[in-house]
């Protein structure tokens, strides 16, 4: 189901190797663009780097290991892309995780970094970027979570950085209107990287990945009764950043399978 056409267009994910970044760095080569991909393990890089140059050209990809935290490290990323690809038509910038704690578990040093990761893995990709990201005309879609509309005692940390980040957003989709495009996608539960390792250190080890699922999905009260697939989460990011939504802006997606309260 390839609905967008991204034939002649470059698209930058961060945390490309895994999970929904991944999904999303293959339906954008399936859409036709070229796809510039970073991650921080090399070796994981390394492979999921082979794979897509097999099944789409190693003209078409371009990855690179490095944490989007490291300004000097994405810069230099930025700079590759250009020299490659010539121009940069999106920007993804999924690469992250969640932190699971209360209040009374999260230490200063837990605030600090989680703040770091939330804001500057958006910042130092746009301040990279932006000349190429305007000069195309281009846009931005951050991966975010519903957390930062409904947040969870369990993940307070995590919860106020993303509502930081929503706040962030909206200011860019003004200040970089009407120039590029600034969306995010509020994801819910989707079966990807931070659910299989839960899965794995579940205390029940007898309990199978589907009924583990299943368990959660109904605990959680998801109407459509079970976690998304990462390719869903694709789904919305290509469209927020297919010319399809070239009147949107400062709006974001939700992808939570109805987990939302609000209206
Ligand atoms: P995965 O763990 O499957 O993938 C995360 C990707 O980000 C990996 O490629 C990882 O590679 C990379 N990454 C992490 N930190 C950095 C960094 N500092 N610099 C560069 N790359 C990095 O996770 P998901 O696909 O589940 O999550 C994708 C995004 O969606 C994340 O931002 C996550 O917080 C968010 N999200 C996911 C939810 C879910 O239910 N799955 C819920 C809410 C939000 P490496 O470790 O090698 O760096």
């Amino acid at each position: 189901m390839n609905r967008y056409d991204y034939n002649g267009q470059v698209a930058v994910v961060t945390g490309g190797s895994s999970g929904i970044g991944l999904e999303t760095v293959k339906l954008l080569l399936d859409c036709g663009a070229k796809v510039a991909l970073c991650a921080r393990n090399a070796n994981r890089l390394e492979s999921v780097h082979s794979v897509l140059c097999r099944d789409y050209g190693e003209e078409r990809v371009l990855s690179r290991a490095f944490s989007v935290l490291d300004a000097d490290a994405t810069r230099g990323f930025a700079v590759e892309v250009e020299k490659r690809f010539e121009r940069c038509d999106l920007l993804v910038n999924n690469a992250g995780q969640g932190r699971q704690s209360t209040f009374a578990d999260t230490s200063d040093e837990d605030w600090r970094a989680e703040y770091e990761l939330k804001i500057f893995s958006q910042v130092h990709p746009i301040r990279a970027f932006m000349p190429m990201l305007r000069a195309a005309n281009g846009a931005i879609v951050a991966v975010n979570s519903l957390l930062a509309y409904q947040p969870e005692p369990h993940m307070v940390c995590t919860s106020s950085a993303r509502a930081g980040v929503q706040n962030l957003l909206k200011s860019l989709s003004t200040e970089f209107a009407p120039d590029v495009r600034v969306n995010s996608i509020l994801i819910g539960l989707v079966s990807s990287g931070q659910w299989t390792r839960r899965f794995a250190e579940r205390q029940d080890q007898s309990i199978s990945r589907e009924e583990w699922y299943r368990a959660l999905a109904l605990r959680k009260g998801i109407p459509l009764g079970r976690l998304g697939d990462p390719q869903e989460a694709a789904h919305a990011i290509a469209f927020l950043g297919s010319r399809g939504a070239s009147y949107i802006t400062g709006a974001q997606i939700e992808v939570s399978g109805g987990l939302s309260r609000h209206i």
